[in-house]
């Protein structure tokens, strides 16, 4: 490998686009993945099967000429189906405005359509089953031990800068965690976890629930949700405590867990008494119930992100979250195109000698200059950690809203309230609205707003309990003087 190359560790999603916008500026690119091509042996799609794809996504999608071709792959979401007990539903719309939705994609259809992408260009090489085992912070040299069951052979390599996008469990940030003595990392899990379970498409591939929606089943301490596939099957989660037994309210009752459905009859009986109108669509439940894996949810927050000029962590490495605003790929893809940001500036700059220092003789640029790694990775950490820590923090505010909030009548008013106010000012948005559908605003600023924004609706809506008699223009006015 030529020392000008760049090493980035994962092939996953964040890699697999960052690889594509490196490319496109002319830096050699190898890509290291531990596991088997993903194009050519059937490897599990990762932590979960699909993925919602909204608009930061979307943004950065777009840059590379990938956007259209992937949403023609997704299934658009408008809103969040509730379930109750009994089985109603009841829809309530991600924004008052129309094209305003998420997507539901497949996580293996989008790396793979990436990697696809990235194969295009001479200036990228794909590794598999290498497995990063090692970094150096002072060398920057990187170890690497061959994952195929048939090669297990140890190598290691120095390239000009290494970029992790290898993941929540980054064996990079460890590293880092271990030989940089200011480096501080912590991870909170949740006391749940998740485990995936199917509902089929029905026959001909009808959708066996309304196709264009988020489905979710809140049952206060636990919930499951459902995506819909493009095959017309669903991809369901059940997110529930790992251990059962915790008071769950006034009357006794306990919240159960995972511990305490391990056979047959606990998990049919818990299924039917939680979620009947689920049940009877899920012909596989006790299989997949027992073979798929119970998985952790945790928020990972480390800093600083980079060591000089050698190695920088970006995506879920940099700033794993939990699940619940759909945020964690959309964030890692924003991160590539900040990032790109930064590296393109820097290139545009003049500098001392008259030609900008990443130009080409065609004023396109290119990497013939070279980068300042170390300034790079300051500025766009700078620019970036503030903005993590929000859209963390706001994903695990969002577990409460989906797990309990969403069945409350004032939280369903305080949905409604929006709608209206989206309908009716084409300028206002709601909280959810500014994360998911404004790729231009910083999730900072969309918590700060947001925050402000839910307290004064919620206060509204609990003390009235008819929306028609609430003046949605007292409501806006009261809105703008939080903004001033
Ligand atoms: C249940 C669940 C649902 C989710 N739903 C959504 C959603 O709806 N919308 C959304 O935006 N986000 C969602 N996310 C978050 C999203 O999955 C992550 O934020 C996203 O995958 C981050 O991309 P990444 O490339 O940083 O990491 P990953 O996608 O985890 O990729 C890391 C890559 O590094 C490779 N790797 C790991 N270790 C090594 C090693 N030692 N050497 C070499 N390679 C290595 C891995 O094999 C993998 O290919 C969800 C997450 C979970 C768990």
């Amino acid at each position: 490998m030529p020392d000008k190359n760049i090493a980035i560790i994962g092939a996953g999603l964040a890699g697999s686009l960052l690889s594509i916008y490196l490319a496109r500026r002319g830096f050699d690119v190898t890509v290291f993945e531990a596991r088997p091509d993903m194009r050519k042996d059937a490897v599990e799609a990762g932590r979960s099967i699909n993925l919602a794809l909204s608009d930061r996504g979307i943004a950065a999608l777009r840059e590379v000429g990938m956007d259209a071709y992937m949403l023609a792959e997704a299934v658009p979401m408008f809103g969040r189906m509730i379930h109750d007990r009994s089985g109603a539903t009841k829809l309530l719309p991600y924004s008052g405005r129309k094209g305003e939705y998420i997507n539901s994609i497949s996580r293996s259809g989008l790396n793979i359509a990436l990697m696809n992408e990235a194969d295009k260009y001479d200036n990228v090489t794909f590794h598999f089953n290498e497995r990063c085992t090692g970094f150096d912070v002072e060398s920057g040299e990187v170890q690497f031990e061959g994952s195929a069951a048939s090669d297990k052979s140890a190598s290691s390599l120095l390239p000009e800068t290494v970029i992790a996008t290898d993941g929540a469990g980054s064996p990079v940030r460890q590293a880092m965690e271990s030989q940089m003595p200011g480096f501080s990392s912590t991870s909170v899990f949740l006391d749940h976890g998740y485990k995936e379970l199917h509902i089929p498409p029905g026959k001909n591939g009808d959708f066996l629930l309304e196709k264009n929606a988020l489905h979710i089943w809140p049952r206060h301490k636990f919930m499951m949700i459902a995506l819909p596939n493009f095959d017309g099957s669903f991809t369901c989660t059940l997110f529930l405590a790992h251990k059962g037994g915790n008071p769950s309210g006034s009357d006794g009752a306990t919240e159960p867990g995972f511990d305490e459905l391990n056979d047959e009859a606990s998990v049919i009986d818990f299924f039917t008494r939680e979620f009947p109108d689920a049940v009877p669509l899920m012909p596989t439940l006790i299989e997949d119930f027992f073979a798929n894996p119970t998985g952790l949810l945790g928020t990972v927050k480390c800093w600083p992100w980079h060591s000089g000029g050698k190695v920088l962590l970006l995506g879920d490495s940099a700033h794993a979250m939990v699940p619940f605003y759909g945020q964690g790929m959309n964030c890692a893809f924003e991160d590539v195109r900040v990032f790109a940001q930064m590296i393109d500036k820097q290139m545009s700059e003049p500098p001392a000698c008259g030609v900008p220092a990443g130009a080409s003789p065609s004023g396109v640029p290119s990497a013939g200059g070279r980068i300042d790694w170390q300034r790079t990775y300051e500025e766009y950490g700078q620019l970036r950690k503030l903005n993590t820590d929000a859209i963390q923090d706001m994903a695990v505010e969002n577990f409460y809203e989906m797990r309990d909030a969403t069945a409350d009548p004032v939280f369903q008013r305080k949905r409604a309230l929006e709608t209206r106010l989206e309908q009716n000012y084409p300028d206002y948005f709601s909280k959810y609205s500014m994360v998911t559908f404004r790729e231009d605003l910083p999730y900072s600023e969309a918590q700060l707003r947001g925050n402000a924004q839910d307290k004064i609706l919620m206060e509204i809506c609990a003390t009235s309990n008819e929306l028609n008699k609430i003046n949605l223009a007292e409501v806006r006015s009261i809105v703008d003087s939080l903004a001033n």
